[in-house]
């Protein structure tokens, strides 16, 4: 479950009137779901890829509780479209089959709430952390392969989990990262490396050196069991 402890979130639905959001409440360890609006035709926020961004929420409240404004809040945002995008690759359900776009059936006027490819293409979001550049990524014109999602969200699970608290900024994130690379594929490892071109990529840092190694395998080494940390009076 979200806490690990075996215990399912409530989930309210037709919450509010014509409602266009969801929300996940640590108070209540609950979430709450809209209709959409009936006007504009949308389908209620009850999408895989929604409910995954709400649930994570809970499993963000229950690991590094990152505080929910500034840099912290961009992250506990952005971890619950990270993870909310991996349950919706995990389900493999064919009528709503795993993508980068965040949102994509609700049919909102633009097709979409947000887009993990292209941020800043939902006019509000921006691609990269400078300020100065937020042009679509990559913001450093750099092309690589990626580790696989497995990989990935092991990698950000761990550094949420292990590294990341309260107050972490962009920078800690990258560290983290980087940190929880190296403990589960090792400080020279390829993974290690192609994380830090992917925080490189979004204008973050430089990438490490090369270790060498080739393309990875995109499969995920088993990993520990991720730490409790029921932390009342979380963000929403
Ligand atoms: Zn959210």
């Amino acid at each position: 479950g979200i806490r690990n402890d075996g215990r399912g979130a409530p989930a309210y639905v037709h919450v509010d009137n014509q409602l266009l959001n969801a929300f996940y409440d640590d108070s209540c360890f609950c979430m709450s779901f809209g209709d959409g609006s009936s006007q504009n035709g949308n389908t209620p926020l009850t999408a895989l890829d929604v409910a995954g961004h709400e649930m994570s929420h809970g499993v963000t409240a229950a690991t590094a509780n990152l505080n929910y404004s500034g840099e912290s809040g961009g992250l506990n945002e952005a971890t619950s479209d990270i993870f909310g995008t991996m349950v919706e690759f995990y389900a493999g359900n064919t009528t709503d089959p795993g993508d980068y776009y965040i949102g994509e059936k609700l049919r909102m006027g633009n097709g979409y709430l947000r887009r993990m490819d292209n941020p800043a293409a939902d006019g509000n979001s921006l691609s990269c952390y400078s300020s100065r550049a937020h042009n679509g990524t990559p913001c450093n014109g750099d092309s690589f392969n990626g580790i696989g999602r497995d990989k990935a969200a092991q990698i950000w699970y761990r550094a949420l989990s292990t590294y990341l608290t309260s107050t972490s900024n962009y920078s800690a994130a990258r560290t983290a990262t980087l940190q929880a690379a190296a403990d589960l594929y090792g400080a020279n490892s390829q993974e290690r490396y192609i994380v830090s071109k992917a925080w490189a990529a979004v204008s973050l840092g430089t990438a490490l050196p090369d270790p060498g190694n080739g393309n990875p395998s995109p499969s995920p080494t088993p990993t520990s069991s991720p730490t409790g940390n029921p932390n009342p009076g979380g963000n929403a």
